[in-house]
């Protein structure tokens, strides 16, 4: 695919759990938390494609007349973070804090969900198959 995105427009942050909390000494804990953010995405694709790319990737085309060849739209997807924070409880302070987004394989053409594992042949979260149609 040729046409380009850019520009993220808008991350939301939903869905934060805590994974795991670890004590490290009497002064210090690890906490190891996931979020799922929603990523907001502009596009900006050839007329000629915008329809045929709003069927595929959930494109949501909010103006269809942006300049002579190009329409503009809107890609939400779905991204995981994975937190890493130690705290000082003495101090109440954070002592270290990490963000990773743990390696995915695509997202589900069906409800948007990231693939974690490149074998999977359905949807963890919508049961739906992911092989080509
Ligand atoms: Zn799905």
């Amino acid at each position: 695919m040729t046409d380009a995105f850019e520009d993220v427009q808008n991350i939301d942050i939903t869905d934060t759990e805590i994974d795991e909390a670890l004590e490290l000494d009497p002064n210090h804990i690890l906490l190891k938390a996931t979020a799922s953010s929603a990523v907001t995405i502009d596009a900006y694709v050839d007329k000629a494609s915008m329809y045929w790319l709003e069927e595929e990737y959930s494109l949501e085309i909010m103006d269809s007349d942006w300049n002579k060849h190009m329409a503009w739209g809107q890609i939400t997807l779905e991204l995981p973070l994975e937190f890493s924070i130690i705290l000082n409880l003495k101090t109440e302070n954070a002592e270290s804090f990490e963000v990773s987004v743990p390696n995915i394989y695509g997202w589900c053409e069906s409800c948007r969900a990231p693939i974690f594992n490149d074998a999977a042949e359905t949807c963890p979260s919508c049961n739906k198959s992911l092989l080509r149609r």
